[in-house]
C-alpha cells in the first residue's frame, strides 16, 4: 500500500515535470513567434532577409542569455540567423571547449584493417566458383 502511494505520487511529479516542459516547448514556440511579428526578418549582424519559408534560418537570441527573460516588449531579444547567431555563441562557448578538450585530440579508430585483405579473400573465392561454373 505504501509502495503504492509513493508510485502514485512519483507519477504526479512526473506529470509536472512533463507539463512544465511542455510550458516551455509553449513558450519558446510564442516568444519565437512574437519576435517574427515584432521585428523585420532582417538578420540583427549580417542584416540578410529573409521570406516565407527561410524565415525557420532565423533564430530569436536573448541578448542577456537569459532564455528565460522574455520581456513583452521585446527588448531582450535580437533576430539572427542560425550563423550569425552561432557565432554569436560562440564566444562563450569557445572558453568550455578550451576546458573540455584538454587533449586535443578526437578519439578514433585504431583498428588499422587491411581494406583489401577480404576483397582478396571475396575474388579467390568468385574465381573458383566461376571455374567451377565453367566446368559444370
Ligand atoms: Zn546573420
Ligand atoms: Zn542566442
Amino acid at each position: 500500500m505504501v509502495s503504492e502511494g509513493n508510485k502514485s505520487k512519483q507519477t504526479k511529479r512526473e506529470q509536472i515535470i512533463a507539463q512544465a516542459r511542455r510550458d516551455q516547448a509553449a513558450r519558446q514556440k510564442t516568444y519565437r513567434e512574437k519576435a517574427l511579428k515584432m521585428f523585420p526578418w532582417v538578420c540583427g549582424r549580417c542584416g540578410r532577409e529573409f521570406t516565407g519559408r527561410r524565415v525557420r534560418e532565423l533564430t530569436v537570441h536573448h541578448k542577456d542569455h537569459n532564455h528565460d527573460n522574455n520581456p513583452p516588449d521585446g527588448s531582450n531579444w535580437e533576430l539572427l540567423c542560425i550563423y550569425c547567431h552561432d557565432n554569436e555563441h560562440a564566444r562563450d562557448q569557445v572558453a568550455d571547449w578550451y576546458q573540455h578538450d584538454g587533449s586535443g585530440q578526437t578519439p578514433q579508430s585504431q583498428s588499422d584493417n587491411k581494406p583489401f585483405a577480404g576483397l582478396a579473400d571475396l575474388l579467390e573465392k568468385g574465381s573458383t566458383g566461376a571455374e567451377k561454373n565453367r566446368k559444370d
